[in-house]
């Protein structure tokens, strides 16, 4: 029988390194498929669209919610974030392990609906401060954009346990190796 793929459930506080890390495994991985979320959050100046996310408006999204295109969807920090349904099955039945960076309400909701197939990374940063002083540093924030990341950081640090494996990015490098071999790549 031909091999599922897996669904890697990417998840870690706003400015630990998701996407910093993405980046390094989507280049040493060009096999590995990303699930682009859509999201109703402005566009920061370094993202792309179609890369980073699908920027649409909250009218949009109820209609994509309205049509069931929507596997799962959280409100994170005022904004809608969702995974679209279509991609994720034609990549399992082909085979192809699939990325989601995903809060931990989603992970919980795709652990529920894919019993079978799903790994879950939690990525940690070395400490709270460091958090604080690297999403200060990315700049893209407002002050209070930034409180409320960092409120909802501390209850996601606390679900962390839930996850298959707990990562922490300290020396890059390193954190991205550690994914790799997880993934056994
Ligand atoms: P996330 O996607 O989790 O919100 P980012 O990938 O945007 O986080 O990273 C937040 C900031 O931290 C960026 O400025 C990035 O360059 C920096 N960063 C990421 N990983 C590290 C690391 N291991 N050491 C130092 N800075 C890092
Ligand atoms: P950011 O605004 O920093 O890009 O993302 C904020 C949070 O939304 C992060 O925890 C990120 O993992 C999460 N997120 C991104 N896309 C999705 C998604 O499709 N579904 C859910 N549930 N969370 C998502």
């Amino acid at each position: 029988m031909a091999k599922k793929g897996r669904l890697i459930l990417f998840s870690g506080p706003s400015g630990v390194g998701k996407d910093t890390l993405l980046d390094i495994l989507f280049e040493k991985c060009p096999d590995l498929q990303h699930s682009v979320s859509v999201t109703t959050r402005a566009k920061r100046d370094n993202e792309t669209e179609g890369k980073d996310y699908h920027f649409i408006t909250v009218s949009d999204f109820k209609k994509m919610q309205k049509d069931g295109e929507i596997l799962e969807f959280n409100k994170y920090n005022g904004n809608y974030y969702a995974t679209p349904k279509k991609p994720i099955d034609n990549w399992l039945k082909n085979g192809k392990d699939v990325i989601l960076k995903i809060d931990v309400h989603g992970t919980e909701n795709i652990e529920n609906l894919y019993k079978d197939c799903c790994l879950s990374i939690f990525i940690l940063p070395p400490s709270i401060e460091v958090l604080e002083k690297r999403l200060r540093q990315r700049g893209t924030e407002s002050e209070e954009d930034l409180q409320g990341r960092m409120k909802i950081a501390i209850s996601e640090i606390k679900k962390s346990e839930e996850y298959d494996y707990r990562i922490v990015n300290d020396e890059l490098e390193k954190a991205a190796d550690e994914i790799l071999a997880i993934l056994d790549k």
